[in-house]
C-alpha cells in the first residue's frame, strides 16, 4: 500500500488553480495539471493502516489502498481498472466529490489526508488520454429490455451496468442532452460537458439508446413504459426546489438558482435565444443559500461580471476543524471554503432574508435582513430566533434563491401508483431499490433526496443489481465495494 515511509516523506498535494483574475475570463476549469512524479509521492502518502476506513468512507467502496498503490508504482492501467471496478465515472467523481473517503482516512487523524480524490481524476484522465477506456459491449444479450428514466450519473451508472448484464437499455430524457445536473447544474468551470459527452461516445457505442426531449409522464405515459418494457428504473433526480415566499418574491429579479445556472450552462453550449435573459453583469448579487448550488451561483455571477456578489447562510459559520461531537471517520459539518468562495464573495452567516424590495417598475432593488440565533435545546431540534434591531436594507438587483429542494416530482408516482416517503421522494427499500410496483425501480436523488454524484452513481449501480436478479432470478452485477480486482 504505498510507499511504508511514504506519509513521513511527502506533504499532501493537489492540484492547484490558475489564478482568480485569469479563471473569471471565461467557463473552462482552471486546475493546474500536476507531474507524474508528484502523484507518484502523492500515492506512497497512503499508509499500509491495516483497515483502510477510506473505503467505507467513499460510498462506491472504492478500492482506494489498492489503486494509490498502483499509482505510486507508475501502473497507471492496473489503476485504473481498479478505479473502474467500483466507480463508472471516475471522471465526475474526480473532479466534483467532496471526498468523504479523505475525510475517513486513517492518516488524517493527525496529518493531512492521502489526496485521494485528486489522485482519482489523475487515473481516469490518463486512461482516456492512453486510449484504456474502450466501449465493451455485452457478448450475450438476454433480450429483456429496461427503461431508465433520466440521465443523471444515477441513471447513466444503472444504465451502464444493466447494459453489461445483457439487456437492450434504453435511457429517457426530457432535456436535450444526457447528463443530468453534471449538465445543466454544475458550472463548466468546474467540469466541462466535453467529460460528459466523451463518456456518452462509450455507452453509446456499448449499445444503449439515449432518448432526449421526451417527458415521461408528459410526452409518454409513464403506463406505456411499464407495457413496453421488462423492467423501469427511476432516476429522475430531486427536482423541486425550496422558495423563500416573503414579501416581494414576485420582483423582477428574484430568481431561483437553478433557472440561472442551467441557462448559463446551455449559453455556454452555444444556445444564444432565451425566454427571459437571467444575467448578473454589472449587478450586485445576494446568493441566498451557502451550499453547493450557492457556491455554483458565485462563481458563475463572478463570470458574468457582476458588481459585488454576497452570500447569505441562516446556519451560523463552523469551524474549519473538525468539531468533537463528529468524530473520524465521520463526515464532519464543518466551514467548507470552494473556489468560488475564493473569487471574491462575501460570506455572511447566521442572517435571514426577510424582505425584498422594489422599484416602481416591479425590478428588484433591494432586501431586507435580520441576524439570527440558533437557541439550542436539549432533546429538541435548535429554534431559530431573531436577534433584535438587527434589521439591515442591503442593495441588490439580483437575488439567487439557492435553498435546496424539497423533493421529487410525483407525475410518474402517481401514473404508476408509486409510494412517496416522507420526504416525497420515491419509496424504494436499500435492500432491493424495488418501489410497491414490482418491476419498477428508483435509484438517485430521486430515492434518496438532494445528495451527491458518488452517492448516484453508487445508487445506479445497486440498483441495477436488484434490476437483473428481478429479471433473471440472479445477478453478478457486483453491489457495493464487490468490484473485481484486475490481476496483473
Ligand atoms: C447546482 C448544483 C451543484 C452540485 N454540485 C455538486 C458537486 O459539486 N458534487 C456533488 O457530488 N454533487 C453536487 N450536486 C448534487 C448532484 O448533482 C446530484 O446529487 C446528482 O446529480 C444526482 O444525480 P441523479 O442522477 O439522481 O439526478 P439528476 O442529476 O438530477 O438527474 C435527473 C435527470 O432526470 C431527468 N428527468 C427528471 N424527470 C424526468 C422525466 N419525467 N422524464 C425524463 N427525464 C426526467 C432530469 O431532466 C435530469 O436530467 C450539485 C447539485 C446542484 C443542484
Ligand atoms: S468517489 Fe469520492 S468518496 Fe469515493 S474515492 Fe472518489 S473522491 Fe473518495
Amino acid at each position: 500500500m504505498g510507499k511504508i515511509t511514504g506519509f513521513l516523506e511527502f506533504d499532501r498535494k493537489v492540484e492547484e488553480y490558475a489564478p482568480v483574475e485569469e479563471r473569471v475570463k471565461n467557463y473552462k476549469e482552471f486546475t493546474l495539471p500536476m507531474k507524474e512524479k508528484e502523484l507518484k509521492d502523492q500515492g506512497a502518502r497512503c499508509m499500509d493502516c491495516g483497515i483502510p476506513f477510506c473505503h467505507s468512507g467513499c460510498p462506491l467502496g472504492n478500492l482506494i489502498p489498492d489503486f494509490n498503490d498502483a499509482v505510486y508504482r507508475g501502473k497507471w492501467e492496473k489503476a485504473a481498472d481498479i478505479l473502474h471496478a467500483t466507480n463508472n465515472f471516475p471522471e465526475f467523481t474526480g473532479r466534483l466529490c467532496p471526498a468523504p473517503c479523505e475525510e475517513a482516512c486513517v492518516l488524517g487523524i493527525n496529518e493531512d489526508p492521502v489526496s485521494i480524490e485528486n489522485i482519482e481524476k489523475n487515473i481516469v484522465e490518463t486512461a482516456f488520454k492512453k486510449g484504456w477506456i474502450e466501449a465493451k459491449p455485452p457478448k450475450n444479450r438476454t433480450e429483456k429490455k429496461v427503461a431508465v428514466v433520466g440521465s443523471g450519473p444515477a441513471g447513466l451508472a444503472a444504465a451502464q451496468q444493466l447494459n453489461r448484464a445483457g439487456h437492450w437499455v434504453t435511457v429517457f430524457e426530457r432535456d436535450e442532452k444526457p447528463g443530468g445536473l453534471l449538465r445543466y447544474g454544475i458550472p463548466d468551470f468546474k467540469m466541462e460537458k466535453h467529460i460528459i459527452d466523451r463518456r456518452l461516445e462509450v455507452l453509446e457505442e456499448e449499445g444503449i439508446e439515449f432518448i432526449c426531449n421526451t417527458h415521461i409522464g408528459k410526452d409518454l405515459e409513464a403506463s406505456q413504459l411499464k407495457q413496453d418494457f421488462d423492467a423501469i428504473v427511476l432516476c429522475g433526480g430531486a427536482t423541486v426546489r425550496r422558495n423563500l415566499p416573503i414579501k416581494g418574491s414576485d420582483l423582477k429579479g428574484v430568481v431561483q438558482a437553478m433557472d440561472f445556472l442551467s441557462q448559463n450552462n446551455r449559453r455556454v453550449d452555444g444556445v444564444k435565444k432565451f425566454d427571459g435573459e437571467i444575467l448578473a453583469t454589472n449587478k450586485n448579487v445576494i446568493v441566498i443559500g451557502g451550499g453547493d448550488t450557492g457556491s455554483d451561483c458565485i462563481g458563475t455571477s463572478f463570470r458574468q461580471g457582476a458588481k459585488s456578489v454576497s452570500n447569505f447562510e441562516i446556519m451560523p459559520m463552523a469551524t474549519t476543524n473538525r468539531p468533537e461531537d463528529q468524530p473520524w471517520p465521520f463526515w464532519p459539518m464543518r466551514l467548507r471554503t470552494s473556489s468560488s468562495h475564493k473569487e471574491g464573495a462575501e460570506r455572511f452567516f447566521s442572517i435571514s432574508t426577510k424582505e425584498f424590495i422594489g422599484d416602481k417598475e416591479g425590478n428588484l432593488k433591494g432586501l431586507i435582513t435580520s441576524e439570527v440565533e440558533w437557541i439550542k435545546q436539549p432533546g429538541k431540534r435548535p429554534v431559530l430566533k431573531e436577534v433584535e434591531g438587527s434589521e439591515k436594507e442591503w442593495k441588490c438587483e439580483l437575488a439567487l434563491l439557492a435553498l435546496g429542494f424539497t423533493g421529487s416530482e410525483m407525475t410518474i408516482a402517481e401514473q404508476l401508483g408509486l409510494e412517496a416517503d416522507q420526504r416525497t421522494n420515491i419509496k424504494a427499500e436499500e435492500t432491493n431499490y424495488q418501489t410497491n410496483v414490482p418491476g419498477v425501480f428508483a435509484a438517485g436523488d430521486q430515492r434518496r433526496g438532494q445528495s451527491l454524484i458518488v452517492w448516484a452513481i453508487s445508487e445506479g449501480r445497486q440498483a441495477a443489481h436488484h434490476v437483473d436478479t428481478y429479471l433473471m432470478g440472479s445477478s453478478e452485477l457486483p453491489l457495493k465495494g464487490e468490484g473485481d480486482l484486475p490481476r496483473v
